[in-house]
């Protein structure tokens, strides 16, 4: 699948539709199709950018905008009373299924350590 092809290029398009929690110029986060937590949000860079194994230092920038705009999201929706996880599946075995960036932020239930 190409990079311009996939699933979450698609829904920042508006090809296929999303429930948009948050965009600016840089990111787009939409709510989870088949949510693991209570709250669960995916939050995507729009730069083509596949996984975490494609960053360069050239990509700092981006890459910490995925955490301030996780952290920026968790205030806005309360979620820091009650914790919060954010998690960068990377590779198919560590269970990213969709080839571009994307940082899940969970909430709203108990999570275990570590990770099954
Ligand atoms: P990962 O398994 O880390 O690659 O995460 C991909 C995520 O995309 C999964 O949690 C899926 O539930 C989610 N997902 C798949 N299709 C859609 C969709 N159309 N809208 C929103 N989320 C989706």
């Amino acid at each position: 699948m190409s990079q311009n092809d996939n699933l979450f290029k698609k829904i920042m398009r508006g090809e296929i539709p999303s429930a948009k929690v948050y965009e600016d110029e840089d990111v787009y986060a939409f709510k989870d199709i088949a949510p693991a937590a209570p709250t669960h949000i995916l939050i995507i860079p729009k730069a083509p950018l596949d996984g975490l194994n494609e960053l360069t230092d050239a990509d700092a920038l981006i890459a910490g905008k995925l955490l301030v705009t996780a952290s920026k999201l968790a205030k806005e929706l309360g979620l820091e009373a009650g914790g919060y996880r954010c998690v960068i599946n990377t590779g198919e075995a560590a269970g990213q299924t969709v080839p571009h960036l994307h940082l899940h932020l969970l909430s709203g239930r108990d999570f275990r350590w570590p990770p099954g």
